[in-house]
């Protein structure tokens, strides 16, 4: 199985399966298109192997990959989040012995906003669990999840991988599109395979995205208020895309501060913008920076959108 810079999860594995002991718990963390599911699949394949090496060829491996192996489920919500119903189903599930293998698996996704009564009704199988029984969480914050949770769980943070390696990965999904322009999507993802993807197979508010970052760079380096507002107000839907869009704003300020330092090691998607941004003095880019980050934590905690971006876009210039 290909598994792009994941030696947060490779590693862990390998060992265990080495010793032949698996925790029973898993807990991946990382953000939106990072590789979280792909991450639970490979720790499902190297569970399940055949050939005890999550090798993506056995008949074990190559059903987990298709969603047919029936001691992988993904457990499914019945709401927007997991509901103590869906927790407690899973639980009765889990007595009943696998399929066709001697373990079974639950794949929890995205749990992010998932209750702590939900969660609360696993604690007592992951605390002492069926010998046959493992459990799989993704979520983009550790936060999401009750401490007791964590505790009986290993923590896997899951990475974007280099740059290099993402091309590398792109390269053998889109063998028809050019080298450069597989390099180019890359960097301006800083190695995230997933968004590098969504990108690439048009997804058209990430194209816009990235666009209006260029827009903001370039007023920012302009000193040009009004500007920076035209763009930041088109971004108040939700605190999610604020969230996501100050991200990639925050990575193309940090690379002006990198140039200024005389560095080269950019993760941004706009370099000729942050090359710009660098000839403002460091002391207004840390200033901006440290903007950035304020609204971004507003946006984690229950800030409206439209106000947000209104406040930071009088303090870009
Ligand atoms: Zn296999």
């Amino acid at each position: 199985m290909e598994l792009y810079g994941k030696n947060a999860v490779i590693r862990p594995f390998t060992a265990m399966q080495r010793s032949g002991r698996f925790v029973h718990s898993y807990i991946i963390i990382g953000e939106h298109g990072v590789g979280k599911r792909t991450s639970a699949l490979y720790a499902a394949c190297m569970l399940l192997c055949d050939n005890k090496c999550a090798c993506g060829e056995c008949v074990q491996c190559k059903r987990v990959l298709k969603n047919e192996h029936p001691d992988l489920r993904i457990v499914e919500r019945s709401k927007k989040s997991y509901s103590v119903d869906d927790v407690r189903e899973v639980v009765t599930d889990s007595f009943t012995s696998p399929n066709d293998c001697d373990r079974k698996i639950y794949l929890f996704t995205d749990c992010d906003g998932w209750s702590d009564a939900a969660q609360a009704a696993l604690l007592k199988t992951t605390e002492d669990p069926t010998e046959s029984v493992y459990y799989i969480f993704t979520g983009e914050r550790l936060s999401s999840f009750l401490g007791t949770l964590i505790s009986r769980s290993m923590v896997i943070n899951i990475e974007s991988a280099s740059k290099d390696e993402c091309t590398a990965a792109l390269i053998s999904m889109y063998p028809e599109k050019e080298e450069q322009e597989l390099r180019d999507v890359s960097a301006s993802f800083c190695g995230n395979i997933g968004r590098c993807r969504e990108y690439l197979d048009g997804n058209e508010k990430l194209m816009e995205n990235v666009q209006r970052i260029k827009k903001l760079n370039s007023a920012v380096s302009a000193g040009d208020e009004y500007a920076c507002s035209a763009v930041l107000s088109q971004i108040t839907a939700d605190r999610t895309e604020l969230s996501a869009f100050l991200g990639m704003f925050t990575a193309c300020v940090r690379d002006s501060i990198v140039i200024k330092n005389g560095r080269n090691d950019l993760i941004g998607c706009d370099e000729q913008g942050s090359r710009k941004m660098s000839v403002l003095p460091l002391s207004r880019l840390i200033s901006i920076y440290d903007n950035i980050m304020d609204i971004s934590r507003a946006c984690d905690l229950n800030c409206n959108a439209a106000a947000a971006a209104a406040v930071l876009s009088g303090r870009l210039v």
